[in-house]
């Protein structure tokens, strides 16, 4: 858990922007230009047990994006509690609302977390050194809750947009891969470089297999773009999942199921896509992320290196990392890129 205190970073955060940022009277912070105008710079405080790919996670951006945006930063592998980080964050920080709870007759720690709706790991961890056996608690002790209370002031997700794309670059077909809808696969010049990009990579490493099925990116003039909240500006892909058995070869994204997945293409796509440092995040069922986090712990990638990539397994309703649980999100990948 990440003990963050909000209101002091956010003071902090204010006092270092330009005097225009807090002109005419509104305090809240402004957008800034290091972070594109696409939100104010963030400062969060180390706490302890914090490495920077967890923070990382936590805002939902790549560890990459926090060395580059702070050059101050001696080794990135040791940084201290207390340390301040700058955030040009795509999940809004919250405050933190704590308070106590008294442990009343016939409550045990699991009933306690889901009153709560905590995983019951997260509850004993806000314990600290408090809480010496878990499975001994008694009536009347005092626990800590933690809770993520309203964004914080300024942070607040830009409102969507009607969407255009100016500039439409086609995807065109292509080895390896299969577009379900030609008409609908128009991006910006650089969304569909990442995906040709992406593309060519995954087809070296998978070594065969299926074809990938690229579904929906946008219409040539951008727009609304029917059965979708999205796909408006180009910068929107939707991929299947790679199955193996019959599935494969469906041309429709066919649901994830605890067997159908081939889950080393699978991860080799998301990885391609983590890859290209360009994902403002991808959408993808809770239940998918947790089958590819095992399979991608149990191949090699370090426990901190998925902090930072997925939201799993913090909850489905979490704020956490590039990969994030969105309802009918089991048969296909939608990816955002950066504009
Ligand atoms: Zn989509």
């Amino acid at each position: 858990m990440h003990r963050r205190r909000h209101r002091l970073a956010l003071l902090l955060g204010i006092a270092l922007l330009p005097a225009s940022a807090t002109a005419g009277g509104d305090s809240r912070p402004k957008p800034d230009k290091v972070c594109a105008y696409r939100s104010p710079v963030y400062l969060h405080e180390v706490e302890a047990g914090e490495h920077l790919g967890l923070i990382a996670g936590r805002y939902g951006v790549f560890r990459k994006d926090l060395i580059e945006l702070n050059p101050e930063l001696e080794n990135p592998d040791h940084i201290r509690p207390g340390q301040q980080v700058k955030v040009c964050p795509e999940i809004p920080p919250r405050e933190l609302e704590r308070f106590t709870h008294r442990v009343e007759a016939g409550e045990h720690l699991s009933s306690i977390a889901a009153k709560y709706e905590l995983e019951i790991e997260a509850l004993i961890e806000m314990q600290g050194e408090k809480l010496r056996d878990p499975n001994n608690i008694w009536v009347g002790q005092e626990l800590v809750i933690e809770r993520e209370g309203p964004i914080v002031s300024g942070f607040e997700p830009e409102p969507p947009k009607r969407g255009r794309l100016s500039t439409a670059v086609h995807l065109d077909a292509g080895e390896g891969y299969v577009l379900r809808r030609p008409h609908l696969a128009y991006g910006t010049p650089s969304t569909i470089r990442n995906i040709e990009k992406v593309l060519a990579r995954y087809r070296k490493r998978a070594d065969g297999g299926p074809a990938v099925r690229i579904g929906d990116i946008s219409k040539q003039s951008g727009g609304p773009l029917s059965g979708h909240l999205s796909h408006r500006e180009g910068v929107d892909v939707d991929v299947g999942l790679v199955h193996k058995g019959a599935a494969a070869k469906s041309v429709r994204f066919v649901s994830a199921t605890e067997g159908n997945l081939d889950l080393r293409r699978t991860w080799i796509l998301v990885h391609e896509f983590l890859r290209t440092g360009q994902v403002r995040y991808i959408f993808l069922d809770y239940g998918v992320q947790k089958q590819l986090y095992e399979y991608a712990r149990a191949h090699g990638v370090s426990k901190m290196q998925l902090d930072a990539w997925f939201q799993y397994p913090r909850g489905k309703g979490r704020g956490h990392g590039i990969i994030r649980h969105w309802r009918h999100h089991d048969d296909h990948l939608h990816v955002r890129f950066r504009r």
